[in-house]
């Protein structure tokens, strides 16, 4: 309990990780935002030759800007794909690289679903910065500091649960690592038992895989000394109620998900009290914008989410596109001022189906997957083209007592509630036990998109105006 007396008793109740900053007004906020925008600019132009280049290339005056607005619409957006061309094996980190090689403490690669790893370069108080940036999300679902993390992750070049570590580290708890050569799901099991930390940090897949090998063992998940469950990684715990509220029940704990992308790699917390996440505008800025128009989108309305981070100085985030489709508001129950995403992250731009004249979003599909009894955890949503028109076909491992002669009669069930709750109908296939790969502690890929390369080409450009 010593770590505990350190906090005085009042900031021991706060609601707030850092109240000053999560219920600041709009207005100051944007105030901030603009100033820190401006110092960023001017430091992009002269240290990073991918800023530089881009901006000249566009005729853009870093001294014309000046509103949010002008940023949001002269300043042109970024992507993975301007970036990477530049990263070879002598130029590890390319041209978005603003510091000296020796002031680089930390390299990360991005563990997108897709495609090639974007390489990352941080500098030393990047480290500290992007790990405050899990704080907010720690404190708001009753963590303190001396409270015990225990990672059930393998710490490779991942960056998200980096981040989480050097979180806990500035939250001031106690962390243990569950990575190790030769390190099992049971031996992660084991260790709990063992060691008693009271919060677990994994991907919701693997929180689910491990709850069940848990049981195979003997041990009731729910009986443990977890009470707190930290996610990322994947959509699941908050994004994905179902999900959450099966980690809720095998774990016996309360769930704090993040929404992060592993470039930049400042997570938003989620909301005790709404069903999504918060932007983290300590070290962030995000507008969200209509695919069609370029335009912000209003209030409500679903849009992409840009970010500006400032929280690493060596390799920069500038109006960079995510890729997650997002619902923005300005107020939440909670009190906290920070822009708020009802319903978390909806889905991918690159994923996002039209079915039928329908718009489906992956997180509704696998919502419903997740909460239809007779399914196991285990799914995977299978993208392709048929007869001009975008095809999801949901293939989901059956329970393991389920009889094979009754997998048509759960297919056609899940199809009728697909059919109920989104009002499309899409095929589905039971499975077999075992037989969709497994997460290994790392990212789960759920959506397997088959759709023809030159397709997916069309459809990019669709969202990228700004080249
Ligand atoms: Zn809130």
């Amino acid at each position: 309990m010593y770590k505990g007396k350190l906090l005085s008793a009042k900031a021991y109740q706060a609601r707030y990780w850092n109240e000053y900053s999560q219920t600041m007004s709009r207005e100051k906020l944007n105030e901030l935002h603009l100033k820190r925008i401006k110092n960023l600019l001017r430091y992009a132009y002269e240290t990073n030759k991918f800023y530089r280049e881009l901006y000249d290339r566009h005729k853009v005056n870093i001294d014309d800007i000046k509103t949010l607005d002008d940023f949001k619409y002269k300043v042109p957006l970024t992507d993975k794909p301007m970036i990477q061309p530049s990263q070879t094996p002598d130029n590890l980190y390319g041209d978005n690289l603003s510091v000296d090689e020796s002031f680089i403490v930390g390299h990360y690669a991005t563990s997108g679903t897709t495609g090639k790893p974007l390489y990352e370069a941080w500098e030393d108080y990047a480290i500290w910065r992007i790990g405050q940036s899990w704080c907010p999300a720690y404190w708001s679902v009753g963590i303190r500091p001396e409270d015990t993390f225990y990672f059930a992750f393998d710490f490779g070049g991942f960056a998200g649960f980096w981040s989480a570590y050097f979180g806990a580290l500035r939250f001031g708890a106690k962390v243990i690592s569950g990575a190790g050569v030769g390190m099992t799901t049971e031996k992660r099991i084991q260790q709990i038992l063992e060691l008693k930390p009271t919060v677990l940090v994994a991907t919701p897949t693997y929180t689910l895989h491990m709850a069940n090998a848990a049981r195979e063992m003997g041990v009731d998940p729910a009986k443990t000394s977890i009470k707190y469950y930290v996610g990322a990684g994947e959509p699941g715990s908050a994004s994905i109620p179902m999900i959450r509220k099966k980690i809720e029940e095998a774990w016996g704990c309360k769930c704090a998900e993040v929404l992060g992308v592993s470039e930049p790699p400042v997570v938003a917390p989620t909301c005790e009290e709404g069903d999504g996440f918060h932007e983290e505008e300590m070290h962030q800025f995000a507008w969200v914008r209509d695919p069609d128009t370029g335009k912000e989108v209003n209030e409500g309305d679903v849009g992409e989410r840009i970010i500006t981070n400032f929280s690493n100085y060596a390799t920069i985030w500038i109006n960079y596109r995510t890729h997650d489709l997002v619902r923005p508001t300005y107020s939440c129950p909670c009190g906290c001022t920070w822009l708020y995403y009802k319903g978390g992250v909806l889905g991918r731009t690159d994923h996002m189906l039209t079915y039928k004249g329908t718009n489906i979003y992956q997180s509704a599909v696998e919502n419903l997957v997740s909460s239809f009894s007779g399914a196991s955890d285990y799914f995977q949503l299978v993208l392709t083209r048929e007869n001009e028109e975008d095809l999801m076909t949901i293939k989901v491992e059956a329970k393991e007592d389920l009889p094979p002669e009754q997998y048509a009669t759960l297919a056609e069930k899940l199809r009728m509630e697909l059919k109920a709750k989104i009002g499309v109908t899409l095929p589905v296939e039971i499975v077999p036990v075992q037989s969709l790969p497994r997460s290994a502690g790392g990212k789960t890929r759920r959506v397997i998109d088959l759709r023809p390369e030159d397709y997916k080409m069309e459809l990019a450009k669709k969202y990228k105006s700004f080249e």
